[in-house]
């Protein structure tokens, strides 16, 4: 389902209709600093297209996985956080932290980030 969905907050935002601070824009996403930032650096690379997550994307439209990720790593590079290292994060369903039923790439850095994640 790739059409825009107008009860959908990325989509919305994607058109406008929500202000955001964007800090890139592409072809195929728009990047956005996160409203509740959990590193200095914390930019969402969202697509244009409404998908509900990364599964999705990656199964009806894997081109547009391809540019999700190409996008958030020029992001990070835009950033400055290329070097020191960054973590592009995909949260998949719920129970993994997903709020957002619009498919985006968290780009975080600017601090170090633990492994395992909290
Ligand atoms: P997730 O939990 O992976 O679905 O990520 C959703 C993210 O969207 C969270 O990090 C929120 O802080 C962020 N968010 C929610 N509303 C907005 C908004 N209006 N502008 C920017 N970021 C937002
Ligand atoms: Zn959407």
């Amino acid at each position: 389902m790739a059409e825009s969905d107008p009860s959908c907050l990325f989509c919305r935002i994607v058109a406008g209709e929500i202000p955001a601070e964007v800090v890139r824009r592409t072809e195929h996403t728009v990047a956005i600093r996160d409203i509740d930032p959990q590193a200095p650096t914390h930019v969402l690379v969202i697509p244009l297209d409404h998908h509900r997550d990364a599964g999705s994307v990656g199964r009806s439209d894997p081109p547009l996985a391809g540019h999700l990720l190409a996008d958030a790593a020029a992001v990070a590079a835009q950033e400055g956080v290329e070097g020191a290292g960054y973590r592009i994060v995909l949260n998949t369903g719920a129970g993994a932290g997903q709020t957002v039923f619009h498919v985006h790439a968290h780009v975080l850095g600017g601090r170090p980030l633990g492994w395992p994640p909290g």
